[in-house]
């Protein structure tokens, strides 16, 4: 396969962009990345002319895939052509809004702003102004964006700044504890309760190779926050309108939270987050409130209709039933492969999100209680290793996969995650063909 038009753009972009490109995970792939001329349904075409059935889908916005159907199609392009923003109210923001806070349980009202980073900074602001507390409990490995709150590392007891450029006094603010670990979570609170204004979780850890929670993690993360008068924020921005559906992951957990961060396919594709909840907390936001939040672009009119028009086909459509289909032959089939090839490796995801996690070790395959992807069954033989946290993923083969696997998944013609870490999306372009091309591919790369 030729790549030389993406190897000298990306000798251009070397010179002008850091790292050659506009966000970090794009230059994970080796030896380079390949620059995208255009999008096709399931499909990408790189600027060589070469053809991919495509798993990255924009890095999860891209629910219906890259072509957008017709009435997606020509509200954004009516409302590109009546001009491309205001910095005044549009009906459009309204419409949006009504719709996530009639479809979504926990929501009540809702703030839009331009990216996921952004919901989350918001929230964690919002939190500590209506708690008046200042620590924050997020989930070691998680990713909640590129935000001071939740570039953490280390423990409970040893937080640090996971990047440069951050003040250690800022980390000393957020206490990260081991995901899907219940007696952690209780410790922290034990300690630190009166000082803690929230846990920001992601309801699937769906950053970090994928990973379920075990059953009553959720609920007992909720019990410690409502005991604790603490709030816990689902972070949505991967889950949200992916799994559960219309309702989120919230929904289909049956989780109530406080605060609801979004971004990705809320925006339909366009630059977007979102911070929706309760009213009792939502509406502390400026001008309602006294906490400060605002953007230039945020409600931007065109972003509104993608998003909202994208909800609302899928409100009418199969489109939920047809890529969690896909989702599940894929992972069935992938459990299948990995039991003649590579049965020390773990099939993981739900829903519309897979990955096999190459997990090391002398383990079976996996039960079939798990060959929908590892749900963290205790009964399932191998329990004790599967990954049980993002950190967990860490410790996987990472260099074969980013160094073999993937390049050689490209000579077949199949663009799988960057890295190990992030997740596999199926969208409404993907066709059974493509889940067969894909399965052929793994088992002759695996
Ligand atoms: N939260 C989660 C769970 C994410 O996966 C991401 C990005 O992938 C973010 C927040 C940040 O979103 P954005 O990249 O739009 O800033």
């Amino acid at each position: 396969m030729n790549h030389e038009a993406s190897r000298s753009l990306y000798g251009r972009a070397l010179s002008v962009l850091p790292g050659g490109v506009n966000s970090s995970v794009r230059a994970a792939p080796q030896p380079y990345p390949l620059f995208v001329e255009r999008g096709d349904g399931g499909h990408v075409i790189d600027a060589d002319g070469n053809r991919y059935i495509d798993w990255v889908q924009g890095l999860g916005p891209l629910l219906l895939g890259h072509d957008t159907p017709e009435p997606v199609q020509s509200a954004v392009q009516s409302r590109a052509a009546e001009g491309p923003m205001y910095g005044m109210p549009s009906e459009i923001e309204v419409e949006h809004a009504e719709f996530v806070c009639r479809h979504v349980p926990s929501v009540e009202m809702i703030r839009f702003v331009n990216s996921g980073t952004e919901a989350t900074v918001s929230a964690c602001r919002l939190a500590r102004a209506v708690t008046e507390r200042n620590k924050i409990v997020v989930m070691q490995g998680g990713y909640h964006g590129a935000q001071e709150t939740t570039l953490v590392e280390g423990d409970a007891d040893h937080p640090k700044p996971s990047t440069a450029g951050i003040p250690q006094s800022f980390a000393e603010h957020t206490i990260p504890i081991p995901f899907n670990d219940t007696d952690a979570a209780r410790e922290v609170f034990e300690k630190h309760g009166d000082d803690i204004a929230a846990v920001l979780v992601e309801p699937v850890q769906a950053n970090m190779g994928i990973v379920y929670p075990e059953d009553g993690y959720h609920e007992k993360l909720r019990t410690l926050t409502s005991r604790h008068g603490s709030l816990l924020i689902f972070d949505e921005v991967i889950t949200g309108f992916r799994i559960g559906g219309l309702q989120c992951a919230q929904g289909k957990f049956d989780i109530d939270p406080d605060i609801t961060t979004f971004g990705k396919i809320i925006g339909g594709g366009y630059p977007v987050g979102a911070i929706g909840g309760k009213t009792e907390y939502i509406e502390q936001f400026t001008p309602a409130g006294d906490v400060f939040q605002a953007g230039t672009f945020s409600g931007h009119p065109v972003t509104m209709a993608a998003g909202l028009e994208t909800l609302k086909y899928c409100a009418e459509h199969d489109v939920h039933d047809h890529v969690n289909e896909l989702g599940q032959q894929l992972r069935e089939g992938l459990s299948d492969i990995l039991a003649d090839q590579a049965p020390e490796y773990t099939v993981v995801g739900t829903d519309s999100i897979f990955k096999v996690v190459f997990t090391r070790g002398e383990d079976g395959p996996q039960d079939d209680c798990c060959a929908n992807g590892c749900r963290q069954d205790h009964s399932c033989s191998r329990y004790a290793t599967c990954p049980k946290r993002g950190t967990d993923v860490k410790g996987a083969e990472t260099d074969r996969y980013a160094r073999l696997f993937r390049p050689q998944m490209i000579e077949e013609g199949v663009l799988v995650s960057q890295n190990q870490f992030e997740s596999n999306f199926v969208s409404y372009g993907h066709t059974e063909e493509d889940v067969e091309e894909t399965l052929e591919a793994y088992k002759s790369t695996l």
